[in-house]
């Protein structure tokens, strides 16, 4: 469709990066695609899928090229996430989680930190970001989690819940208070669990309305040690690298779900194009239009707010955080809009798992539920705008 191809061409990415984009597209709709449906259905963790994504060598593209990785524009990334998404959401998110973890060890970690870590990423592996706890949601400065020097060592105690690929990552970014430190937001720290070194227990994963082929794990961590040196900058500088990092997971959140507002979109219009009643095709009727006309706009307002925010980061804006909250919170109600309405518009067809729009549905709520609650981004955004 002319609008949203002419929305991509906008984004003006060099002839290296339109390739890597075009790769893929084409692995996503040949081979991550035809899965998608099965997956879906038996809740297995995707892992020929990975095994595609890393053929591509895909999480080169976010480490830097002095660790093994070959990093291209935020931009062309937001599009990949974007691709992979559109086939499955639950082999998106995983993928995307690899970024999401491994982002502030990119910005934040030593030089012989990233000389451990990065060139295996690059490679392939795993990673997860471990925030939220039973008791600590929205609100992520009530962890519980407690990180305690012991020589050469920090011994972890507590959990974790809800953990994107949890049980299967190689590296886990954990986030946890320092025991040394009374001040509960001063005390927030971070570490590297390498998970072949440092074992930790899968308490068990979650089954789920959506994204069922992503594992969400519940971990134990029971006196775990992990080395001094895998602690990022110092102690009880949690906080401000767990801010930052949720800055740049955001985005690639609201691509995320733009993925699957699009994929909606898709299905939607090819299907009522074809599907006639009182001898019409569904999209000839006014009401319709209307509908299709107000899902369009919104779909193209929100891709062209991303492709602004891709800029700002690719360009160095030193704080998007109200830009990055703005675009997943829209992105990922449109995901769910979309979605919706794509099942009403499949009429009775939409509401079988013959049809791809009821896994897309399911597949959407969660966008607008993790990487902070639309309600709490709603707070971020409003709160930008009060005098100080
Ligand atoms: C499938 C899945 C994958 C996930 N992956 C990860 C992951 O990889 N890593 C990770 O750390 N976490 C992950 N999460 C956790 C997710 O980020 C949290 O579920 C989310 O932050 C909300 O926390 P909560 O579930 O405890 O809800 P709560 O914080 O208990 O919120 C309950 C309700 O109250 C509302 N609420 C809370 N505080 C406020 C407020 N101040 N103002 C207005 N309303 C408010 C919320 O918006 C929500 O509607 C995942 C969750 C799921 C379901």
């Amino acid at each position: 469709m002319l609008v949203f191809d002419r929305l991509k061409s906008q984004l003006d990415l060099p002839e290296e990066e339109q390739l890597v984009v075009d790769s893929v597209r084409q692995m996503s709709r040949e081979r991550i695609a035809p899965r998608a449906e099965a997956y879906d259905q038996n809740g297995k963790f995707p892992w020929d899928n990975v095994e595609d994504i890393n053929e591509l060598g895909l999480n080169a593209m976010f480490v830097p090229d002095e660790f093994g990785g070959a990093r291209t524009s935020f931009a062309c990334y937001l599009e990949c996430v974007k691709e992979i998404t559109a086939a499955c959401a639950a082999t998106g998110i995983i993928w995307a989680t690899n970024y999401h973890a491994m982002k502030p060890v990119i910005d934040f970690a030593s030089e012989d930190q990233k000389k451990r870590w990065l060139p295996a990423v690059a490679e392939g592996a795993l990673a997860s970001l471990c925030i939220t706890e039973p008791s600590a949601g929205s609100d992520a400065t009530g962890m519980r989690t407690k990180f305690t020097p012991d020589g050469d060592d920090i011994v972890i105690d507590g959990s974790k819940t809800f953990i994107t690929n949890g049980d299967v990552a190689d590296y886990l970014l954990l986030f946890g208070k320092w025991s040394e430190i009374d001040d509960p937001k001063q005390s927030i720290s971070v570490l590297v669990v390498e998970t072949k070194a440092s074992p930790v227990e899968t308490v068990g994963t979650e089954n789920k309305m959506g994204h069922r082929a992503s594992s969400t794990a519940t971990l134990a961590f029971d006196g775990v040690r992990v080395p001094r040196r895998n602690l990022i900058h110092n102690p009880g500088d949690g906080l401000k690298l767990l801010l930052a990092s949720l800055n740049k997971s955001r985005p690639s959140v609201a691509a995320h779900a733009l993925g699957i507002a699009r994929a909606a979109f898709d299905e939607a219009v090819s299907y009522i194009n074809e599907r006639q009643q009182s001898g019409r095709k569904i999209i000839e009727f006014q009401g319709i239009l209307f509908l299709l006309a107000d899902l369009a706009t919104e779909l193209a307002m929100c891709e062209a707010f991303l492709n602004h925010v891709a800029r700002l980061i690719d360009g160095g804006a030193p704080d998007f955080s109200t830009e990055a909250s703005m675009a997943k919170m829209r992105a990922s109600d449109l995901a769910m809009r979309m979605t919706t309405e794509a099942v009403q518009l499949h009429g009775g067809y939409g509401y079988v798992k013959e049809y791809k729009v009821e896994r897309l549905m399911r597949d959407a709520k969660i966008t607008q539920i993790w990487e902070g609650t639309n309600q709490v981004h709603r707070q971020l955004i409003g709160r930008a705008f009060m005098e100080k």
